[in-house]
């Protein structure tokens, strides 16, 4: 009788496990459109960043590499779709998050593709941050090896993938990924679909990334997935711009009327714009950085 009990518990435990492998499977990864996939972060693992990867006739190109750890279980999802060989990965841009997989995808047989821009700036300064990383020690740093100007496309007649620069914006050297057959935008940091957002990163240029986003906004977009946050529509785009025009507006005016960051920071109110201002903690973070990169280059 104890033993039944015993195997009846196992039993149930190992359906319970199964269970949940199958969910996290089908909720990680997505088949957007045939042949155009997207894996969803997974937080709770450090795997922080979305990413996407399509698939040509003879080839695989991954959007955006993740961290090392990331990359690692993106390879793993990834095979699960397809055995064709992975020839490139484009870095939206060059944040840890985003490209500090490359060397996995090298090592898989892949050329890391980015903006010209996005180059110079890992150059500059990814390895200070990859060697302040205890993290990052077993891994390897590993630089884009072809970047491009303004535009580049991969284009095998079935698919046609083409790479933008957009930025400045949230770095310099950001650039999207859009399928215009598919109406697919790819967007890295540029657009995300979750309270809060990067403009407090050194590199982020207020009013070049509202010109950044207006240029997306002239694309035909049905499916967005940003950098970070779940997948949208071109809403995205409009709802990431109002927040961010909307903090810089403010924080401008504040500047005229010579407010103080301290005084901005408890007068400015962002929680109208959903998601994105509802993270209290974030806009305060947002409107302290705003102000100190417009204030400098008043
Ligand atoms: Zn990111």
């Amino acid at each position: 009788m104890k033993r039944l009990l015993i195997a009846c518990i196992f039993a149930l435990l190992l359906v319970a496990v199964f269970r949940r492998e199958a969910a996290s499977q089908s909720s990680l990864t997505q088949e957007i459109a045939p042949g155009v996939w997207y894996r969803a972060a997974e937080p709770d693992k450090n795997i922080i960043a979305n990413t996407g990867w399509v698939e040509f006739r003879d080839y695989v190109l991954v959007i955006d590499a993740n961290f090392p750890w990331g990359a690692r279980a993106i390879l793993e999802d990834l095979r699960k779709t397809t055995s064709k060989p992975i020839r490139a990965v484009f870095d939206t841009h060059y944040h840890g998050d985003h490209a500090f997989g490359n060397s996995l995808f090298v090592d898989a047989g892949a050329v890391i593709v980015c903006s010209e821009d996005c180059l110079a700036e890992s150059r500059a300064k990814n390895p200070k941050a990859w060697g302040a990383s205890a993290e990052l020690k077993n891994y390897r740093l590993e630089h884009p090896q072809i970047s491009f100007r303004e535009q580049m496309a991969f284009d095998d007649g079935a698919h046609r993938v083409e790479l933008r620069l957009m930025g400045p914006g949230h770095t310099r050297g950001d650039a999207v990924a859009y399928l215009p057959k598919e109406k697919i935008l790819f967007t890295g940091d540029l657009c995300v679909n979750r309270p809060g957002n990067n403009i407090s990163d050194p590199d982020a240029d207020p009013d070049g990334w509202i010109r950044a986003l207006d240029k997306m906004l002239q694309l035909d977009v049905a499916i967005l997935i940003p950098g970070h946050g779940v997948q949208g529509t071109k809403d995205a785009i409009h709802g990431q711009r109002a927040y961010l025009a909307g903090l810089i507006s403010e924080v401008r005016k504040g500047i005229g009327r010579g407010a103080s960051a301290d005084q901005l920071e408890k007068e400015i109110t962002l929680t109208q714009y959903k998601p994105w201002g509802l993270d209290d903690n974030r806009n305060k973070t947002a409107i302290r950085a705003v102000y100190a990169k417009l204030n400098r280059s008043r």
